[in-house]
């Protein structure tokens, strides 16, 4: 047992408690609250920290493994290449505070084992296997042949293309299959694909529905990449359970996300890093990723003040890995208090996996004993969680795992 003595503890949900203690039986919390009111643990191992708090939870990356962003590389890249560096990201992950990932098309699915096992060190990795697109779509390769799209989605299973009601289910259980925890679909164009258009909508709402579904069956969420409103709208309808990216997100949006209690996962970082340094996009992503800047800025704010639920994503892909706590500091830029910004990559997190979600992002009795401990405190200065060097400590399931 370690017994976490702390100046200040911030639990992921609710106040910030002074003098707190921490209690690890194992990979679980048997108490957090109040040190007056902690049950004595003799034996256990004492540790002091000036702030403890949960570890993180990027609801939104790719274990892709390139050094640049552009997807129509993925083909010319051996996974094994691709792979040796994702090791390397989800390591910089982890000393920057990350303890769980939501990875949504790449090699995750086929990397989890390997972080489970204990074979990489690295956040625990929630994967969706392939981002599924329709023909022409956000993960469609546009200018590749069509059949080697299919035979290279088919093969390496990143990124598949689906049509109508029937391909959509088999490519949702060939996921499943695999043990995918999400599903991961694209209901509007985006920006790092070549043809389409962020703001058209992709799928049909018959397709939608289909892709939810059969997701549903096995208890697994959808989450939806969606940039333009017509996809937004028609992917609530059809019941995802996450926007990701959310970029043209207005008033009517926000409220079909509260009716159906959706979760905006807004990705600033992946925007601004690639704004910062726009010549290392492909030429035909860089209008379309100038165009979105703003108003993805624009959109998060609202969801703030519209009280839409939002979890903590980046986007991270293409190296960058180790940035996350980035977003955090754009959060509280578009109105997010710093006690609200690290309630996205906390508390709010898990359930971005609906009936999938592990108990975690908290500090509380019976919750994964994922927590960092730092000197400085993020709710005084939320760069704090953007400076690796300045995560102290990283515990996870019970483990220190930083510094090692
Ligand atoms: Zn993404």
């Amino acid at each position: 047992m370690q017994r976490i003595h702390a100046n200040l503890m911030i639990p992921g949900r609710g106040a910030p408690v002074s003098d707190a203690v921490v209690l690890l039986d194992g990979p679980t919390i048997a108490y957090a609250g109040p040190a007056a009111e902690a049950p004595v643990a003799g034996d256990a191992e004492e540790v002091r920290a000036e702030v403890v708090m949960p570890g993180l939870w990027d609801c939104h990356v790719h274990l892709l493994g390139q050094l640049v962003p552009d997807l129509a590389m993925l083909p010319r890249e051996p996974v094994a290449l691709r792979a040796a560096r994702g090791v390397a990201g989800l390591r910089a992950a982890l000393d920057a505070g990350v303890t769980s990932i939501r990875e949504l098309g790449g090699l995750g699915l086929d990397m989890t084992a390997a972080v489970a096992e204990g074979t990489v060190p690295g956040p625990a990795i929630h994967a969706a296997g392939a981002a599924i697109s329709p023909t022409g779509g956000h993960v469609d390769l546009h200018s590749y042949p069509l059949p080697w799209v299919h035979d290279y989605g088919a093969a390496s299973n990143e990124l598949r293309v689906a049509d109508g009601e029937s391909g959509c289910a088999r490519v949702v259980r060939e996921q499943l299959r695999r043990n995918a925890k999400v599903i991961k679909i694209c209901a509007s164009g985006g920006v790092m694909s070549e043809v389409d258009h962020p703001i058209h909508q992709q799928f049909t709402a018959a397709e939608l529905r289909v892709l939810v579904e059969v997701a549903g069956l096995a208890e697994r969420a959808v989450a939806a990449h969606c940039h333009g409103k017509p996809g937004m709208i028609a992917a609530l309808e059809a019941g995802v359970r996450t926007i990701e990216h959310g970029t043209y997100l207005d008033e009517e949006c926000a409220a079909a996300m509260r009716e159906t209690s959706a979760i905006l996962v807004p990705t600033q970082f992946v925007i601004a890093s690639a704004v910062a340094d726009i010549d290392r996009l492909p030429p035909y992503a860089r209008p379309k990723m100038l165009a979105v800047v703003e108003r993805h800025a624009e959109a998060v704010a609202l969801a703030h003040q519209t009280g839409v639920t939002v979890a903590m994503g980046t986007d991270i892909g293409a190296g960058d890995w180790g940035r996350h706590g980035e977003e955090l500091t754009l959060l509280v830029k578009a109105g997010f208090t710093p006690l609200e910004a690290i309630e996205t990559a906390t508390a709010n997190a898990p359930a971005t996996l609906g009936p999938q979600a592990p108990r975690s992002g908290r500090l509380e009795a019976g919750y994964d004993a994922d927590l960092l401990i730092l000197d400085d405190n993020p709710l005084d200065d939320i760069a704090v969680l953007a400076d690796p060097a300045r995560i102290r400590q990283v515990w996870q399931a019970g483990r220190r795992v930083k510094p090692v």
